[in-house]
């Protein structure tokens, strides 16, 4: 007998046959005449009969919750099982006996988050993980599709790339060293010799902040490329976007759909996308009583309202100098601005940062002095407008914000297996 998936039966693949199929125990109940089990594998879930002539019928009333299995049975419709199809067992035999498992019904989120390692099993996070697989696939496809070349840059680095109050720091033979905040300026690098690179990769902040958007250690999806303006940013961002919400509606939708997230959201991600600036975005905060001024970042109140008004990504770009990290290109009819720009969703805000890079040497320079950044420690990066300079943007985009907004996840750490956070590093 094969041994198939329980999507293929649910699916109707194998209507009447004999089956084998491998997986764990999900739920289980007993009547006088039958004990259903309920059993899961990676495809799905379905139920299983045991009668009491069955010469399983020890196993079967044996079996706890998780233990793994293998059944062989037949496949049939039947309209009373969830699901419309259930496995008649002929022979159940037990692999691993679990112990009574400690994940019931009642229990807390906290608990949950406790035992993450044994919360991956449910049907929820089986569902986010097989939509983060394929969201990622979709950005290999896209990258691939418009010519990028997948690089890998460092973990360890020398020198920050977005401010010190989020870097961790580590010792390294000796010396300190921290963890990567971003590829950026590596990618930076790598332009100069395959024009058009990306990668996804982790990145680390010290967030001492707890909302429902920051992880300690997320997947950064970042691309940067050389010969390219503001314009051809935007496209290509706006363009990654909207082929990830596509592609997922036409090849995720059960999964979306039974995570209760709104698909008609991602459906609706159609291009351009709308822009404006960051003076507009203060105006129209003003007008709405926020209390930010002109000079201020947006904090997540401003962003949410901002994000109201469009109901879908949309991107706020040209923002004051002061508020944008050193290698930001500085706009040349207006120094107070620079040509950076970040993409805004609905009930998340940013998403993601991009913007044009700093290619004139003096500027950088001008630039890293007025930040009081040691000039040594930027020296390989300033060699990059030493040799060949050249007019080039970027982005980075994370893929755990991306994925709590297109699933409409309450909080980012369940878009990631294993969340690290100011207070979670265990298991
Ligand atoms: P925020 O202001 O929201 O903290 P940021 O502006 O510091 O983010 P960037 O340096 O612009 O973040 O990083 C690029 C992208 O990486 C962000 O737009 C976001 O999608 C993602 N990102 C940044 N920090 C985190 C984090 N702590 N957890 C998860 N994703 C993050
Ligand atoms: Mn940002």
């Amino acid at each position: 007998m094969p041994v198939v998936t329980i999507q293929g039966i649910l699916d109707g693949k194998h209507e009447g046959k004999s089956v084998t199929v491998r997986g764990w125990i999900y739920r289980k109940r007993e009547s006088k005449k039958t004990i259903f089990l309920v059993v899961r594998d990676a495809s799905g879930i379905i139920q299983c009969t045991v009668k009491t002539d069955n010469p399983s019928w020890i196993e079967a009333e044996k079996a706890t919750i998780e233990s793994s299995v293998i059944i062989k049975g037949t496949a049939r419709q039947d309209k009373r099982a969830p699901g419309g199809y259930e496995i008649a067992v002929d022979k159940l035999s037990i692999i691993g006996l679990a112990e009574i498992f400690p994940i019931t019904q009642d229990k807390s989120e906290e608990f949950l988050r406790n035992v993450r390692h044994l919360w991956l099993r449910s049907h929820r996070m089986n569902l986010i993980m097989k939509v983060r697989s394929e969201v990622l696939r979709f950005t290999h496809e896209f990258f691939r599709k418009e010519g990028f070349i997948e690089v890998s840059p460092p973990m360890f680095i020398s020198t920050a790339c977005e401010g010190g109050s989020t870097l961790f720091g580590l010792k390294y033979f000796g010396r300190d060293l921290y963890l990567t905040q971003s590829a950026q300026l590596y990618l930076e690098a790598l332009i100069y010799s395959l024009e058009k690179v990306y990668c996804v990769a982790p990145s680390f902040r010290a967030e001492k902040s707890r909302t429902i958007r920051h992880l300690s250690e997320y997947w950064h999806i970042e691309p940067e490329w050389a010969f390219a303006d503001m314009e051809d940013l935007m496209h290509i961002e706006e363009n990654l976007l909207r082929y990830i919400c596509q592609k997922t509606v036409k090849n995720c939708r059960r999964e979306v759909e039974s995570l209760d997230a709104d698909i008609s959201k991602l459906k609706a991600v159609k291009t351009p996308f709308p822009r404006i600036t960051y003076t507009e975005a203060i105006e129209n905060l003003m007008a709405k009583d926020l209390k930010i001024k002109w000079g201020e970042d947006f904090g997540y109140d401003d962003e949410k309202a901002l994000a109201e008004e469009f109901g879908g990504p949309f991107f706020v770009y040209a923002y004051p100098r002061q508020i944008k990290a050193f290698y930001c290109k500085t706009h040349r009819d207006n120094p107070e601005l620079v040509m950076s720009t970040d993409l805004l969703v609905p009930r998340i805000g940013e998403i993601s940062t991009g913007g044009v890079r700093e290619d004139d040497k003096e500027e950088l320079l001008k630039r890293i002095r007025e930040l009081s950044l040691k000039e040594e420690d930027y020296d390989w990066y300033i060699d990059l407008r030493r040799y060949g300079t050249v007019p080039h943007v970027g982005f980075g985009l994370g893929l755990e914000r991306l994925l709590t907004w297109m699933l409409d996840l309450e909080n980012i750490i369940d878009a990631i297996p294993f969340p690290r956070t100011i207070r979670r590093f265990y298991p």
